[in-house]
């Protein structure tokens, strides 16, 4: 059983395909997006695999699970349990750290049970989630919340006018019914005409039962402060409602450091406990480097196996390029590689066997440096015993594989077939576009633009950042480059916003529409497409919308329900009622040049650029196609995109503007080294109609062709924050000083 059988499999594009994926080894596969390499690695293999271990569970979970995900396929022998790793953030909540996330806080904990002194408890009291550990003041979060009286309040408001700016305290809400009929206040008179007292009476008085409260006055019914009354119903942890009004929270809340822990979360018994000199919240502050450091200086006699098991597991988040993270670091605010990289390392802690490791595009986030680290981890997986599958695009990547598989030849309809099979050395001969890819010379700018002016940032200190001085040009493409964690997204994100506001992010982050919103609807021709059904059909155009007259009655339009799994993630399945189309079934026998809306829905971008008249959409969906998103339905649902689909989804806005500062997170996620190309060129026209243009990017087929280069490092965390290069790419080449001048070279030989 030395080979993964697939026979036949035709899940969504693919072209009934049958191969043989060997055990123990890296196999990557290639291709361009929409060709099916997630249809055949996750959809196919994966999911079948998950539904070989569903099959194992009692027949409850099983029913439940009946519909779900049995792939297109005839078969598929030989498979093992499988563990996929995506980009999926860690996220988490605020007790969710680096160090909880990797058990490296346990192992801590352990060792602090055992030699710190004094002796305050088993290892569990070193927990900020226990009640014998956690700070009582802040209940082990490290911050406390206070509600801020400058934005809960309008002081030039009555209470009847509604001065506390809090939903159930505004005018008929039942809160505010306590204070006025209190008897304390003239309920007319503006909050800034109150005394000193009668400030304190609605701030802060403790619970009691008033004097003179008027007839409406309930009898058992207390009185109490606004802020004691907003600190007990939504500040505490188990308060319900506190979920409920998240967003007007939001406003009238300040978060602080805990004032008795000082964010360390710990009571001070605990926080007392120390090993040479540190506690226990010290070490989880301390860069993963610095705490091995610390680790190695402990006199190790007794205690030799907890120490080495934390060496090995700190070894290996350095051996990542992490060594810039603390432990104490908040999991929601890693970023998707970084949260990658500890899912992996996670995974080379444990001691199972003949797991089938499946990646999705890992080398999202990383420069070419960082690559090479986890090259290393996917090879030690390997090693151990496991079979890897990997999805990818970039080329260092690529390069491991023990056996390729390459897809395509085009998207959608036109992929979904194997173009090639076998090592990398011959993928060049592959007829794909990937073996186009690899046959060709790759080149750089020679002809740089020249600045038009600048936007300088003086004294960046934000995070890593050390007194940063920079110039980014204005007018044309800048990159900025340099390892993951040394410091890019800070100074281009967060401090060049500082210095001028009105710049552009188009970011990877989830669209605010709603979950009904479809592509379609993002690009404004919902409209249009209704109009040319109802015109043709002499019907009501709201018979075309999903979410009026149109909607199936089943599943309200969305086209899939959901099925509720109490202990599991929910699962969505197609709608029954209307095959997942979300149209009632009379709206689907209208059709327009024989096609009804649900057909239109399913077109390809491609496939529509050429079905609608030509005046209709064409600059909509030729811009798409330059982005290298032909293959996208018209009727998609915006919240399947990916990271990736969603950015330069959101860079078509741009097109229409001049003189605007755009900035860019690492655009060419998800894209095909071909269809990079094409991003290029979209990007030398944005710059073309006078935009600036600043790319944070590791891809350094785009490195190689920008205008201006800024190289952040040299390493990551507090080793880097310094500007390491500033230039064109000709000069970048002739330079020695910075890790991405080596690996451009290397890539452009
Ligand atoms: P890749 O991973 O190579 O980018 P995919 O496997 O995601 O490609 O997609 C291959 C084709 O299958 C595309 O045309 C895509 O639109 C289609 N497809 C993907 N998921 C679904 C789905 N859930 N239902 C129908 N078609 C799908
Ligand atoms: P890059 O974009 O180059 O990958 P970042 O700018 O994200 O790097 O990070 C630079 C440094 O700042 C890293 O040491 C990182 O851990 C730290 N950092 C980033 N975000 C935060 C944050 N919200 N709180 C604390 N440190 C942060
Ligand atoms: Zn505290
Ligand atoms: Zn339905």
């Amino acid at each position: 059983m030395k080979e993964i059988i697939i026979t036949h499999a035709r899940q969504n594009n693919l072209k009934n395909i049958s191969l043989r994926i060997p055990k123990n080894k890296i196999t990557v596969f290639t291709g361009v997006s929409g060709s099916g390499k997630s249809s055949l690695v996750f959809e196919t293999i994966g999911a079948e695999a998950q539904r070989q271990i569903n099959e194992t569970q009692n027949s409850f979970i099983r029913n439940r699970l009946q519909h779900f995900g049995v792939p297109n396929v005839d078969k598929i022998e030989n498979l093992n349990v499988p563990f996929i790793i995506n980009q999926k953030r860690l996220g988490g909540n605020a007790r969710s750290t680096v160090g909880t996330a990797t058990d490296i806080y346990a192992s801590l904990r352990l060792l602090f049970s055992r030699i710190g002194e004094p002796f305050v408890g088993y290892s569990n009291v070193f927990s900020f989630n226990n009640p014998q550990g956690m700070c009582r003041e802040c209940e082990g979060l490290g911050y406390v919340q206070t509600v801020n009286t400058e934005t809960l309040f309008d002081k030039n408001k009555s209470l009847n006018e509604g001065a506390i700016k809090f939903p159930t305290f505004q005018p008929g809400g039942w809160r505010l019914t306590r204070y006025i009929h209190s008897g304390y206040f003239d309920n007319d008179k503006k909050l800034k005409d109150f005394t000193q007292q009668e400030w304190e009476l609605l701030l802060h008085a403790e619970e009691h039962t008033p004097k003179n409260p008027d007839k409406q006055w309930g009898k058992t019914v207390k009185y109490k402060g606004v802020i004691p009354r907003i600190e007990n119903s939504f500040l505490k942890k188990d308060s319900k409602e506190n979920i409920t009004r998240k967003d007007t929270l939001k406003k009238v809340i300040i978060t602080k450091e805990c004032p008795v822990c000082k964010g360390q979360r710990l009571n001070s018994k605990i926080l007392s406990c120390k090993i040479n000199g540190r506690n226990i919240a010290d070490c989880t502050a301390l860069s993963i480097d610095d705490l091995l450091h610390f680790i190695r200086e402990i006199p190790s006699e007794t205690y030799t196996s907890v120490i080495l098991e934390l060496e090995k597991k700190l070894q290996n988040l350095l051996d990542v390029g992490l060594q810039y993270l603390s432990l104490d670091r908040q999991t929601d605010t890693l970023s998707g590689g970084e949260s990658q990289r500890i899912k992996m390392v996670k995974q080379l802690g444990n001691s199972l066997l003949d797991l089938l490791y499946i990646f999705d595009e890992p080398s999202i986030g990383l420069h070419p440096k960082d690559i090479d680290h986890i090259v290393d981890i996917i090879r030690k997986i390997r090693d151990k015993g496991n079979t890897v599958l990997i999805v990818e695009h970039d080329p260092d990547l690529i390069k491991i594989a023990d056996l390729i598989i390459d897809m395509g030849p085009g998207s959608g309809k036109n992929g979904g077939e194997i173009m090639y099979q076998g090592s990398f050395k011959n993928l060049k001969n592959a007829n794909s576009k990937t073996g186009s890819y690899f046959k060709k010379e790759r080149s750089y700018n020679i002809n740089p633009r020249s600045a038009k002016g600048f936007l300088e940032i003086t004294n960046g200190n934000l995070h890593n950042l050390k007194n940063v001085n920079v110039k980014i040009p204005t007018g044309i493409m800048t990159v900025v480059t340099g390892v993951a964690g040394s410091g890019k997204s800070t100074l281009i994100n967060k401090v060049l916003p500082l210095f001028y506001p009105q710049v552009t992010v188009v970011d990877q982050s989830v669209f605010t529409a709603s979950s009904r919103s479809n592509l379609l609807t993002y690009l404004n021709l919902s409209n249009t497409v209704r109009k040319l059904f109802s015109t043709t059909n002499n019907v009501s155009e709201k018979l075309f919308s999903r979410n009026g007259q149109g909607a199936c009655p089943n599943c309200k339009g969305l086209g899939v329900e959901k099925i509720d799994l109490a202990f599991m993630d929910d699962i969505e399945q197609p709608c029954e009622v209307c095959n997942g189309s979300g149209f009632k079934p009379q709206v689907l026998k209208y059709e327009y040049q024989e096609k009804n809306i649900a057909d239109i829905m399913n077109m390809t971008v491609l496939e529509a650029l050429h079905f609608f008249p030509k005046t209709c959409f064409e600059h909509e969906f030729s811009l798409l196609i330059k982005l290298g998103l032909d293959y996208l339905t018209l009727g998609q649902r915006l919240d399947s995109f990916s990271g990736g689909e969603r950015q330069r989804l959101k860079l078509t806005r741009e097109l229409n503007h001049t003189n605007k500062i755009i900035i860019l997170d690492e655009p060419s996620t998800g894209l095909h080294p071909i269809d990079n190309e094409k991003l290029l060129s979209f990007f030398q026209e944005l710059v073309n109609k006078g935009n600036t243009l600043i790319i944070i990017e590791h891809n350094l087929d785009i490195i190689a062709q920008a205008d201006w280069i800024i190289d952040i490092g040299p390493g990551a965390g507090k080793l880097g924050g310094k500007i390491v290069f500033e230039g064109t790419v000709e000069k970048l080449l002739s330079s020695n000083d910075s890790a991405t001048s080596i690996y451009l070279k290397k890539h452009l030989k």
